[in-house]
């Protein structure tokens, strides 16, 4: 039977496992943690489902990928909404008509929303930084309005560096809405998994063709030299996915890519919801950035009792897990060496956020391993 190896069982991962699987491969996944689903897991904590890897809402515009998803588990409807603090009260974010009503006088909102119609179809997206450009005062007033109360405060807290230091796509996911739409997504398919992601993911393991190897680090026993893989210890010709951080696969031969962690804080309370969406940001106030109440993505019935998750951005040392990759021109640029190193082993394939070295979402990184296991199916 052809063999192949996964480095890493998280969706990305498992996603070109399974596909490969079912084409006749038996694949070998290696996985360093003691669970499978990589950041997406969730487990119970004191009767709530909790993300524990952070807030992971599913969202796609793709039907292929929502389709993919939907063999390994039921799915609810479910339409995120985020609150953010500005002012002192709690608005909607993204920024739209909702927000301007909320925070202004009646007579000024009315006449903010008159002035964007005018600069705007209605319903346009528009990235923060894109909006501080506009011609029109007025507009320019609100961009600035925005940017320092919803954009600035937050930004330096998640990346410890302001938004006029970050890429235009970081800061372009949560743009401003010229329209009362105030789901933070707006794609055809926003959807979570009945019973969670852990057993979603355990399910597209569960395949006679996988066989994974949890609390196993890939890097002891598998290495790239001389265009070769070698797996424990001998020559591996057949197909390889490394899901990893491509610059530890190198021996960080050109420096470390850095990244943003996270440490997540965990408070029971003692009431049946402790606010009044799943998520409240904090761009002014605090040094978390948001808090997460899980309890209300599944809508569990639990009387009394609750969850808060508290994200506390920082800096990631060697200690730490990476979740979002800085991608900065400076990064990019050692990135790219890495990535025509890997290149240079043709039986090397490189895949995820990790590996990649870019802010996929979810249906972005589901998408990608469902073609690269097609090209490599495809190359037999
Ligand atoms: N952002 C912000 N204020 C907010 C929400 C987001 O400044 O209230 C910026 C911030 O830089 C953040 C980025 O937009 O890192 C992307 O936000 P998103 O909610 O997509 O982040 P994720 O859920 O992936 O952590």
């Amino acid at each position: 039977m052809k063999q192949v190896i996964v480095a890493g069982a998280g969706i990305s991962g498992l996603t070109a496992a399974r596909i490969l699987a079912e084409s006749g491969y038996q694949v070998t996944i290696l996985e360093k943690r003691s669970h499978i689903g990589g950041n997406v897991y969730d487990y119970f904590y004191s009767g709530v489902l909790v993300h524990k890897y952070g807030p992971h809402l599913f969202h796609t515009k793709m039907r292929h990928v929502a389709e993919f998803l939907q063999r390994f588990s039921g799915f609810f409807p479910y339409e995120h909404r985020v609150l953010g603090e500005v002012r002192g009260k709690l608005v909607p974010i993204p920024f739209n008509y909702k927000s301007i009503d909320e925070l202004y006088p009646p007579k000024q909102a009315e006449h903010l929303k008159q002035v964007l119609s005018e600069a705007y179809k209605d319903g346009d997206s528009v990235p923060i930084m894109e909006l501080r450009r506009h011609k029109d005062p007025e507009v320019k007033a609100l961009a600035e309005f925005v940017f320092q109360n919803v954009f600035y405060g937050y930004t330096k807290k998640q990346w410890g560096k302001p938004p006029e230091e970050m890429s235009s796509s970081v800061m372009g996911r949560v743009p401003v809405r010229m329209s009362y739409d105030d789901r933070y997504f707006t794609d055809e398919f926003q959807m979570m998994p009945e019973q969670g992601y852990t057993v979603m993911m355990e399910r597209m393991a569960g395949h006679r063709n996988i066989a994974v190897r949890c609390e196993c680090e890939a890097l002891s026993c598998l290495s790239v030299q001389d265009g070769q893989v070698y797996f424990d210890g001998e020559r591996f010709d057949g197909p390889v996915i490394y899901t990893g951080c491509i610059d530890e696969l190198f021996g960080y031969r050109y420096g470390r890519l850095p990244y943003r962690s996270l440490d997540f804080v965990l408070e029971r309370r003692n009431v049946t919801q402790a606010q009044p969406v799943v998520q409240i940001n904090y761009p002014n106030r605090f040094v978390y950035t948001r808090t997460s109440e899980f309890k209300l993505v599944q809508k569990e019935k639990l009387e009394g009792r609750t969850i808060l998750v508290y994200e506390y951005p920082k800096e990631c040392t060697q200690e730490d897990i990476p979740y979002y990759p800085v991608e900065s021109e400076k990064c990019m640029n050692v990135y790219q060496k890495y990535k025509l190193l890997a290149e240079r082993t043709a039986n090397l394939h490189i895949l995820g956020r990790l590996g990649e070295y870019k802010y996929y979402n979810m249906d972005v990184s589901v998408d990608r391993a469902m073609k690269l296991a097609e090209k490599v199916i495809e190359k037999l």
